[in-house]
């Protein structure tokens, strides 16, 4: 194969171009693919799959000897370019998504690996130009396509300083942690890691990308990791909460992955903001509503409001609608004038049951399909393959309180 159908061939496999003929394969991504991978690596990893198998298989498929591929998917392995474990004690390799995978693997190595910068420095370069021409051509297809791939979790004491309000237990930070016996911490953010690369972090907490449950113990077990107590787990949260980050977790209604963030790093909330794809995130099941009576003018909401949704009119905050995420943080701001409460946001839908809820509505929603048994049976046999049961993909069971 000529190099540039190689790359183009395997740049079509990140972006799932089997289940999604129509998918872009863009000019950037193949580029960010060729400065991944030297040919024969190329040639090498376009037999792999997002199911890992051993070498010989793939060695097969290539017609090379496995003593010439071992030893090159090893060194990928070692970089988190691919994925590489052991199942039945026989080392297996698969392809690891683009984002979330390799782009957070590279920017969470790069914290101890000040020889290779050059190396991070131009995979965020690159990676930014992938970002920024999928989004443009991601924008006009996202229209009426419900994703919430994630959700915002308001801030509890914004919760408890709105009378009248009906929190379920998958709104409360505190009761989804409590369900949960494994927590970690990630020392550094991959989104404000990549902005530095860039020239332009914000320079705010770098260990709040976090993860409980299982998640949590992968992650350790992986060494990208430390594990945590509960108490710790909820005083960092707490602390980037106060330095105005926002809590977002896996749309589901026991999440495993828990992170704090800014709009201007985060690449999902920048999604929200600079290109306004209000479905791919679901805001949380509250919104921000000001008392005008009440209001001092003082504008400590306007300063914190990640979002900008709140402006100044005639002295008196107002908020719009349309921007507001529902993440809580202008309330506890408001301590003078107690002029800002959550309402229930209208419209609401509950987060996903489990994972493979999750990834069938996902994938029914982007392909079109009504009720699809595939995207289920796939993700079923893909869990088994790694010796989980489906289930355990997901945290701790919520169970509703006895009334
Ligand atoms: S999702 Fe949030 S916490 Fe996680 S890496 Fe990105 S900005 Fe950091
Ligand atoms: S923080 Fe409260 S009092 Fe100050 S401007 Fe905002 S709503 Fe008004
Ligand atoms: S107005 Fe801004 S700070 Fe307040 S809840 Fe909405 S998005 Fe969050």
């Amino acid at each position: 194969m000529k190099p540039v159908q190689l790359y183009r061939t395997l740049a079509e496999k990140f972006v799932f171009k089997n289940s999604f003929p129509d998918m872009l394969v863009s000019d950037s991504l193949v580029a960010l693919v060729q400065f991944l991978f030297d040919e024969q690596e190329a040639h090498i990893v376009n037999a792999l799959t997002f199911v890992p198998k051993p070498a010989k298989t793939i060695a097969r498929f290539v017609n090379l000897p496995v003593e010439v591929v071992r030893p090159v998917l090893d060194a990928l392995g070692e970089k988190c370019f691919i994925l590489r474990l052991t199942m039945a004690g026989v080392p297996v390799y698969g392809l690891i998504p683009l984002a979330p995978g390799i782009f957070e693997f590279q920017m969470i190595k790069s914290k101890d690996d000040p020889d290779n910068v050059p190396f991070y420095r131009e995979f965020a370069r690159l990676f930014e130009d992938v970002y920024h021409e999928y989004l443009t051509y991601f924008k006009p297809k996202a229209e009426g396509k419900d994703l919430r791939f994630g959700r915002i979790v308001p801030v509890e004491k914004s919760i408890d300083a709105s009378t009248g309000i009906m929190p379920l237990a998958t709104d409360r930070y505190s009761e989804i942690v409590e369900r949960n016996k494994s927590f970690c911490l990630v020392d550094v953010c991959a989104c404000r890691t990549h902005q530095e690369f860039l020239g332009q972090g914000c320079g705010r907490a770098m260990h709040a990308c976090s993860a409980m449950g299982w998640l949590a113990d992968m992650a350790i077990d992986k060494g990208i990791a430390r594990r945590v107590s509960r108490e710790e787990f909820m005083e960092a949260k707490t602390a980037a909460m106060e330095a105005g980050l926002v809590n977002m977790v896996d749309n589901l209604e026991d999440p495993m992955q828990v992170c704090s963030c800014c709009t201007c790093c985060c690449g999902a909330l920048r999604i929200l903001k600079d290109y306004n794809i209000p479905t791919i995130i679901a805001k949380s099941h509250f919104e921000a509503w000001v008392d005008g009576d009440t209001c001092i003018g003082c504008k400590k909401c306007v300063e914190i409001c990640p979002m900008e949704a709140i402006s100044m009119v005639a002295e008196t905050a107002v908020i719009d609608h349309t921007k507001c995420i529902g993440c809580g943080l202008c309330v506890p701001k408001c301590t003078k004038a107690k002029a800002i409460t959550l309402k229930e946001r209208y419209g609401h839908k509950p987060p996903s049951k489990d994972v493979l809820s999750y990834a069938a509505e996902r994938i029914e929603e982007l392909q079109g399909m009504q009720k699809s048994l595939l995207p289920r049976l796939s993700l079923g046999a893909g869990s088994l393959l790694y010796q989980l049961s489906p289930k355990q993909l997901s945290g701790p069971r919520y169970k509703p309180p006895k009334s």
